[in-house]
């Protein structure tokens, strides 16, 4: 595996794969990797000639007071991690290089991010938007692979991909989860230990909604009992709980082919992100 830290760099290396037409898979990510991101990886490698893996905490998505700071890094173990799952060229790029200027340019997400963490994170996803773009256009990737458990991030990214011609195919990947339920994240090492062992709490609330819903509930009601489950059973605060259409992320009528039922539960040092896409037919 090659670490590359320098745009003109990882062209140039990826000009001639290209040029020997091997096909190009692409996995994102913050850093401090696990099974999730590796997940990612394993599709990519099945499908593609070359793995590239991005390691970027991206600062134009992290809002005042957010975690940027205290978003976990390791820079030497992820490159361990990566090179085991069989990427090829993991590219950390210089923030400097990444956002040189500000040209004052945005890229406004529609209609998709004014729900879930798009209510309550404004901003959040005119950053990932502008990271991805960024990202897609210097490794021009065949296929790029996202993780269901962002699941609000990965429809706003099918859109824009739709809507602007972008090249590159998105490829779902589901989300992996610890053996007790709670999604995995980089960030659930900032759960305090007592918070990690409560927290598929989250997992658990989201399922019942699940149920609820084929059993043919109103959307209130189950929104209603999958928070007080989580609160009940947790210490999280509950930034959101919300059952809407997916992937439109529009409010939830039945003739809709698959609903999410989604949370975003804060803990001490941490907020927490989870999600259920249910199918509508059976
Ligand atoms: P992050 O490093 O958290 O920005 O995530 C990078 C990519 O990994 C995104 O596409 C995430 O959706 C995906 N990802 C993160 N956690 C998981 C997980 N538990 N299962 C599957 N994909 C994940």
């Amino acid at each position: 595996m090659k670490t590359i830290r320098l745009i003109n760099e990882l062209q140039e290396l990826l000009d001639r794969s290209k040029r020997d037409n091997q096909t190009v898979g692409f996995v994102p990510t913050m850093g401090f990797l696990h099974e999730g991101h590796l997940s990612l990886v394993e599709h990519a490698r099945k499908e593609n000639d070359i793995v590239v893996m991005s390691i970027f905490v991206n600062p134009a998505q992290f809002g005042p007071g957010e975690d940027f700071e205290a978003y976990p890094r390791d820079e030497q173990h992820d490159a361990k991690l990566a090179s085991e799952a069989g990427v090829d060229i993991l590219f950390i790029p210089d923030p400097d290089e990444m956002y040189p200027q500000d040209g004052g340019i945005q890229i406004l997400p529609g209609p998709q991010a004014s729900s879930l963490c798009g209510a309550t994170r404004p901003g959040h996803f005119d950053g990932v938007l502008k990271v991805v773009l960024k990202l897609f256009n210097i490794v021009d990737p065949d296929h790029s692979y996202f993780g269901m458990k962002d699941a609000q991030q990965l429809a706003i990214i099918e859109t824009f991909v739709r809507d602007f011609n972008l090249r590159t195919k998105i490829v779902r990947v589901p989300t992996i989860r610890e053996e007790d339920g709670l999604a995995k994240s980089s960030r659930n090492v900032n759960l305090s230990i007592e918070e990690r062992l409560v927290a598929p709490a989250i997992q658990k609330a989201l399922k019942i909604g699940e149920e609820l819903f084929h059993q043919g509930l109103q959307v209130e009601e189950i929104v209603e009992e999958v928070a007080n489950q989580i609160t009940s059973n947790s210490p999280g605060r509950i930034d959101y709980v919300s059952l809407l259409a997916y992937p439109s992320l529009l409010p939830y009528t039945t003739d809709a082919r698959e609903a999410i039922i989604a949370c975003a539960v804060k803990f001490e040092k941490t907020r927490l992100i989870d999600n259920i896409i249910m199918s509508t037919k059976g």
